[in-house]
Parts: C-alpha cells; sequence; structure tokens
C-alpha cells in the first residue's frame, strides 16, 4: 500500500514565494467556504518530475464558480466564467506586475452505475473528476484545504509510473472515449522520455484497428498536431505515430517514407538552431512540419490533406502558396552567384519565415544553406541609413521614385556598395538626378 505523502516542502522550494502563497490562500479560502480544494493535472505531475510549470488547474468539491470570484476578488482580479461547465478563469495581475490566469473547475458529485444489481456506488467527487483525465501522471491532485495542505492524492498509481516512467490510461475505453488521446500519449511519451505502457499500447492498437481516427473531427486532430510539432523533438513523436500507423490513419498521404524521414529529422534541427539564435519572429512550426510531411505527395492529395485537418480558408491558401513558392524558388536558390546579396534578398523577403526555414531543410546544398543563414542573420533586417525625408531635403519632389530609389539604394547597401550615410545619399541623388 502507498503511504501517504505531503508535499508541502517540495510546493515550498520549487515555486516562486507568490504561487506559494496563492495555493495557501486557495486553501484558506476553502476552509472558510467550507468546500475542498484541490491543485490538480499537468502542474502537479511536473512538481513531481522537477519540470517548471506555473499553469495551476484548481478544482474544487462544491460551487467553482462562487469559489473563483470570491478568490478573484482576494486577488484584485475578474472573473470570466463558463456555466454550462461550472468552471472559471480568474484572471489577475501577480506580484510581479504580470498578467495570470488560474482555472477553476467544479467536481461534481457524480453517482457511478453498477452492472446489474449492485448498489449504485458514490464515489468521491474529485476522484471522478480525476478518472476522467487522460493518463495516470496527469490525474494527480494535491489537496490544498481543511489542514490538509500539501496532500498528495494518487488514486491510480500515478507515482509508481513516474519512477518506472509509464504512460498509462486510467481505463480500458480511454481511446474509445476519445481518440485524440492517442496523440496526446505518444506527445507525453517523447517530451518526458516515457515509454507507453504495454497495456496502454494494446489499447492503441485495438482503437487504430477499430479506426476510431476516422471518426475525430479534423479541428481537433489539427490541434494535437500543433502541439506535437511546438514540443522539443517532435520527429521522435512522428517516428512513433508511424510506428502505429496514425500518420496513415490520419490521411494515407502522411504516411513517412525514408526520404520524408529525412527531411522531418532535418526540419527539426533547423527549428532548434533557429531558436538558438533568435527568439522573434517565432515560426509557427507546423506550416514548416506539414510542408515536409507533404512534400513528395501531388497538389490534390495536399488539398485532400488540408481538407481533413480542416484548416481555415485562409491558412488553406495561405499554405498551398507557400508550398508552390518554395517549389519554384528551392531551385534558383542554388544559382545565385557568390556574394549576390541583393539578389538573395529580392528571392526571400517576399517569403514568409516558415518558407526559408523549410527551404533550409530542404537544401542539400551547403552553399544554399549558408546562403540562407547569411539572410536569417543579416539581409533581412538590414536597413538605410536615409528616409525620403533626406530625399525631400535633396530638391526632390515626393512621388513613386521615392519607394525605387530607397529600394535601389538598399540593394547597393546589401551588395557592400554604400555602407556610409553619405554614400547612400550620393548614390540616391545620382539615381533621382538622372531620372529628371
Ligand atoms: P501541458 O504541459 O502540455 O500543458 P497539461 O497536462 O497541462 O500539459 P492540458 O492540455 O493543459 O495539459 O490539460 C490539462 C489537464 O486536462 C491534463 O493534465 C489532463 O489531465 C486533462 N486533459 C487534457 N486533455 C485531455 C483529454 N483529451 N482527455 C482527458 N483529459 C485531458
Amino acid at each position: 500500500k502507498t503511504k501517504e505523502r505531503n508535499v508541502r516542502t517540495l510546493l515550498k522550494e520549487r515555486l516562486p514565494e507568490h504561487h506559494f502563497e496563492l495555493l495557501t490562500m486557495a486553501g484558506e479560502l476553502g476552509n472558510r467556504l467550507n468546500v475542498a480544494v484541490y491543485v490538480v493535472g499537468g502542474f502537479v505531475r511536473d512538481l513531481l518530475l522537477g519540470r517548471k510549470n506555473l499553469d495551476l488547474d484548481l478544482v474544487v468539491e462544491g460551487d467553482g464558480i462562487a469559489f473563483a470570484y470570491k478568490l478573484a476578488h482576494q486577488l484584485g482580479g475578474r472573473v470570466r466564467q463558463h456555466k454550462k461547465f461550472k468552471t472559471a478563469i480568474i484572471i489577475y495581475i501577480n506580484a510581479a506586475g504580470e498578467e495570470e490566469r488560474l482555472d477553476v473547475a467544479t467536481a461534481r458529485l457524480e453517482y457511478y452505475e453498477q452492472p446489474a444489481s449492485l448498489p449504485t456506488v458514490e464515489l468521491s467527487s474529485i476522484k471522478m473528476d480525476l478518472y476522467r483525465r487522460d493518463f495516470t501522471i496527469n490525474a494527480l491532485a494535491i489537496q490544498l484545504s481543511h489542514d490538509n495542505f500539501g496532500k498528495l492524492i494518487d488514486f491510480f498509481g500515478a507515482q509508481k509510473d513516474i519512477r518506472d516512467k509509464l504512460i498509462r490510461v486510467l481505463h480500458s475505453l480511454s481511446f474509445v472515449e476519445d481518440p485524440t488521446r492517442i496523440l496526446r500519449a505518444i506527445r507525453f511519451e517523447t517530451r518526458f522520455e516515457f515509454t507507453i505502457g504495454p497495456q496502454t499500447t494494446k489499447l492503441i492498437k485495438n482503437a487504430l484497428h477499430l479506426k476510431l481516427i476516422t471518426k475525430l473531427s479534423g479541428t481537433r486532430i489539427f490541434h494535437e498536431l500543433q502541439l506535437i510539432f511546438n514540443e522539443v523533438s517532435p520527429y521522435q513523436s512522428l517516428l512513433r505515430m508511424q510506428e502505429f500507423a496514425v500518420l496513415e490513419a490520419i490521411h494515407p498521404s502522411l504516411k513517412l517514407t525514408p526520404a520524408k524521414s529525412h527531411l522531418l529529422k532535418e526540419i527539426e534541427k533547423v527549428l532548434e538552431w533557429y531558436r538558438m539564435l533568435y527568439t522573434k519572429p517565432y515560426p509557427e512550426a507546423w506550416i514548416i512540419y506539414l510542408l515536409g510531411l507533404t512534400s513528395a505527395s501531388k497538389q490534390e492529395e495536399v488539398e485532400s490533406v488540408l481538407e481533413r485537418l480542416h484548416l481555415t480558408a485562409s491558412q488553406h491558401n495561405e499554405f498551398m502558396t507557400l508550398r508552390s513558392t518554395v517549389k519554384s524558388t528551392i531551385n534558383l536558390l542554388g544559382k545565385i552567384r557568390p556574394e549576390a546579396f541583393s539578389q538573395l534578398y529580392k528571392m526571400l523577403s517576399p517569403i514568409p519565415l516558415e518558407g526559408v526555414l523549410y527551404m533550409m531543410a530542404r537544401t542539400k546544398s551547403e552553399t544554399v544553406k549558408k546562403n540562407i543563414s547569411h539572410y536569417l542573420a543579416y539581409l533581412r533586417n538590414t536597413t538605410l541609413d536615409i528616409s525620403g525625408e533626406d530625399l525631400q531635403l535633396l530638391g526632390f519632389p515626393p512621388g513613386p521614385a521615392y519607394g525605387e530609389v530607397l529600394r535601389k539604394t538598399l540593394f547597393a547597401k546589401l551588395d557592400d556598395k554604400v555602407n556610409t550615410r553619405q554614400e547612400q545619399l550620393d548614390f540616391a541623388y545620382r539615381m533621382l538626378k538622372a531620372r529628371q
């Protein structure tokens, strides 16, 4: 039997002070209102794993919405409530002056119908709430109220699964209830370097055999895929999806081939490289991975993939445009003379960052890679030291020529022909003079 565990000290050590105080405050409010309060889910999992996570999800055994309003009042925040689901979000400004959100849910008392003539069992509502969750490691809670501050609630053996590094569902119908959990299992497995347990593996295979993925809406699949692409190592998850034949279950065109698999690995490396060097703008990873996953497909197939994933009309159109731009640009990039930086700039600057990064992953030419890297590091941020105002001061009337002259001056700067402000002024002057 697992013995009771209190994680108060762990909370105290790991959390920023104001988060610890917030949990204390929530517990004390629970005591006053006589409702039990818990912090649940990913926060508790990450606390035990020693990973940073400050997303607090509270569950209240009682009226969660009333609780949220009282807590928000104490925090000087406001509440957004969702009556139907009896949930609320508290939005407040923390001690550091940043906006924070706090989810509050209501655990309803439910009656669990037993088959045949057995009596109906009343489960504690927190247990029922946790039982509805996806995996054991996500079904932990910490009690905050009733002199039990810090008491770890583990009904389903999550602590053991964390020790054994296992992803396990809570019951055998879990994937039938919600097949997106297949993608979630793979995502958590990769993120934590855990393994999907043997029984859970069988249940996933069974769910795929029953073609449950085909019943899922495109929107839900797309959302889960995006979450996978935003992780640190999507490639590993994609390999696992291939092992389970999940990719082809989503759409036959998504099936991996050795060439595609190589490309996806390159995409991961390029994104890792980019994130190390630049913080913004941040590329949308799904666009790049989806370009990779559909790289060998015909246009109609790609469109059918996008329809399956239920992209919005603008996402759909932008994706298809990007795909054809990238196709036509990638060959041209290989033909650029060395140091023809303005030419490189003209080619790359109209293309969204996702397309540029995709081409970097796609190309086999070291020269092209170097060129793209140079574009990202220098060329794309190059600006002139003169503006339209300067041209006016030179005595030329404002007009459409301004834009073109400034553009050409920028190209000259990119090619290292005009570096100083004076050189740029002279260059622009000569050009405007010649046009008169
Ligand atoms: P992350 O670190 O990726 O945010 P998280 O565990 O906090 O992970 P959320 O997607 O924010 O994940 O979900 C919060 C909680 O809701 C999870 O811990 C899980 O218990 C539950 N949950 C989310 N999606 C599902 C689902 N499809 N089925 C069952 N429970 C789910």
